[in-house]
């Protein structure tokens, strides 16, 4: 069997059989280790925009700012594609509500303007 290099080390080794691309068990399990890592991390990185999405509508609340237009939503850098499209409580009928968790904002169809709204607290318009 003709030489060949690694795809984990480059080391050059003689393969057992002809589609060995790692030299050991080590170079191996450490590849196959990479390629899990990768795997989990679009969920990782979906994580952490859910996170910094709370982060930021929660201070955004307790800054006192109930009400957003799209600008500052979008100066807060939320995600608004990251929620769920929720049918609205009653009182809210004819608007969007989307569903951040713990919060909550309801928007107009044209996604202008939004309010923001803490789960299990009263909401008045
Ligand atoms: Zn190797």
């Amino acid at each position: 069997m003709e030489k060949r290099e690694c795809r984990w080390d480059q080391v050059v080794f003689t393969p057992d059989h002809k589609n060995q691309i790692y030299c050991c068990d080590a170079c191996y399990d450490a590849a196959k280790a990479k390629r899990q890592k990768q795997k989990r991390d679009p969920v990782k990185n979906l994580i952490l925009i859910l996170m910094s999405n709370h982060e930021r509508i929660d201070n955004a609340y307790k800054d006192g700012k109930l009400e957003l237009d799209l600008k500052a939503v979008e100066a807060y850098d939320i995600d608004l594609s990251l929620s769920r499209r929720l049918q609205p409580p009653s009182e809210f009928a004819g608007k969007r509500m989307l569903d951040f968790g713990m919060y909550f904002l309801i928007t107009d169809n044209n996604f202008q303007t939004f309010k923001i709204f803490k789960h299990g607290t009263e909401h008045t318009i």
